[in-house]
């Protein structure tokens, strides 16, 4: 309890979508309520993609953590990382050391990258979870272009403009089609010497097919309309190694400076520090209710533990899970709190699927509706803005949207990072732009016919 109140202190881990959901929940309860995040802001991470690509910058699908929770007295923010959960004591260790006492505890850790059992690959290709991820792939990108403006040797060129993409589900999709609008709208008229639209985005898929949350026939057309952007997918392709010079696939070698890893995710290891049971996914294994199995007081819930529906359907792990998740386990925190010891089974309720391709198709799947092509991404639009925080980001993006919808322009462009720009310095501007000095590659010439 709290010494000074007496009131029943519940700490919350992660302040991502679960996490901030059981804080609304909590809203009213006679708690003091701690929540703690490794980082200082709340990220929208389905957009993250968006700020990988410069269609956005980080700030507008991120927001203070003090600032959402600064009308909420009864809560304090903690920046720090967590490394272990003393559960005989009932503490919660930092890194820094600071030990923090629950009564409850919530756990919303989400997931991190994983790479099969193939942690090598992971400096070749680096995935997207983080603002810093996106900043630096964002970097990777432009400065692929640049070093491409700079190369001579047409191989390497065609390295330098060539983008792998690993992994198929919506986070692949998504970055393959707004890549690809990149090169083809947005740089096309930048350069001098080198001809942006015919980069190469190859989007590798170990399955039969793209986004396979969705129906077949939806994948179709999801399949369909990559191709018509210009991307290459290949399909029933696992990717058997990923190095310094490209990534190698079905027998052949594709050599690329770029690849992106969208194709699996870990849990954070909150099991390990629960000493509880975990999936292959290290996800802990949870009761109905969300509570950790012999742990009455404490809740797991997000892309960090597995859990079924009633029906016995996993639950997927995407944001509103999580937040349907951190709902619950605050609406059973309150009710033990209030006496009430009932069983309180999760009942997890799907509103659907959506996914965007490029900057003027969608799919929705809401099951009562489905939608794709321009109308899916008037829906996906909204739905996003709906779900933003803040009036001023949602008018800024849905302008920026339209602005990118009607001209193809994307503003955040700036290479921040150290990046290499090495490459053969031996461009004579006179003659820049007036000589094709493409590299005869027959996928270029397949791209450009
Ligand atoms: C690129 C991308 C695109 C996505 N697109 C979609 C989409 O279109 N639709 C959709 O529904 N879902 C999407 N998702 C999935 C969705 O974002 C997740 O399912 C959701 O964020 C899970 O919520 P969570 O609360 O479990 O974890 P998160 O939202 O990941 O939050 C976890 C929080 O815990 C913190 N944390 C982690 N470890 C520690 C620690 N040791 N100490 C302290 N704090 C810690 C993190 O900093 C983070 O703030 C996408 C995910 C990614 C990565």
């Amino acid at each position: 309890m709290d010494a000074q109140a007496h009131r029943p202190r519940i700490v919350i881990i992660g302040g991502g979508f679960g996490g901030l959901a059981a804080i609304g929940e909590l809203k009213g309860t006679d708690a003091a309520i701690t929540l703690i995040d490794k980082r200082n802001h709340h990220l929208f991470q389905p957009l993250l993609y968006q700020v990988a690509t410069t269609s956005l910058g980080p700030s507008e699908i991120a927001w203070p953590i003090r600032q959402l929770v600064h009308k909420r007295p009864e809560v304090t923010s903690l920046m720090g990382k967590v490394v272990g959960i003393d559960l005989a004591a009932t503490t919660v260790r930092l890194e820094s050391g600071a030990e923090i006492p629950f009564d409850y505890l919530i756990l919303a850790t989400g997931a991190q990258h994983a790479y099969f059992g193939h942690d090598e690959w992971e400096p070749f290709a680096p995935g997207l979870k983080t603002l810093e991820d996106a900043t630096a792939m964002r970097g990777k990108l432009l400065v692929a272009f640049e070093r491409a403006e700079l190369e001579t040797d047409p191989e390497a060129r065609r390295a330098l403009l060539t983008f792998v993409i690993i992994g198929a589900g919506p986070t692949g999709v998504e970055l393959a089609g707004a890549i690809i609008e990149l090169a083809r709208l947005t740089l096309k008229r930048d350069f001098r010497t080198i001809h942006p639209e015919d980069a190469r985005v190859v989007l590798i898929e170990a399955g039969p097919r793209v986004l396979t949350n969705f129906k077949p026939e939806m994948s179709a057309y999801a399949e369909r309309a990559l191709r018509e952007l210009g991307v290459e997918v290949e399909l029933n392709s696992a990717v058997t190694a990923v190095h310094a010079d490209g990534v190698n696939y079905g027998g052949t070698t594709l050599k690329s400076e770029t690849i992106i890893w969208a194709a699996g995710v870990l849990a954070s290891p909150a099991a390990k520090w629960l000493g509880a049971e975990a999936d292959r996914a290290g996800r802990v294994k949870v009761n109905a209710d969300l509570s950790v199995p012999g742990h009455p007081k404490i809740f797991a819930l997000g892309d960090t533990v597995t859990a079924t529906t009633v029906g016995g359907k996993p639950v997927p792990g995407i944001g509103d899970a999580a937040k349907q998740g951190g709902r619950h386990a605050a609406r059973v925190i309150k009710a033990r709190l209030s006496g009430d010891t009932t069983d309180m089974p999760f009942h997890y309720r799907h509103l659907g699927d959506i996914a965007t391709i490029g900057r003027s198709r969608a799919l929705i799947d809401f099951g009562w509706l489905r939608l794709t092509g321009w109308v899916g991404w008037w829906v996906w639009g909204l739905a996003h803005i709906y779900f933003l925080i803040g009036l001023k980001n949602r008018i800024f993006i849905a302008l920026n949207w339209l602005w990118i919808y009607l001209t193809g322009y994307r503003s955040a462009r700036l290479i921040t990072q150290d990046s290499p720009t090495s490459a053969s310095p031996s461009v004579d501007p006179a003659t820049a732009g007036t000589a094709d000095r493409r590299p005869p590659d027959s996928k270029v010439a397949r791209l450009r016919a």
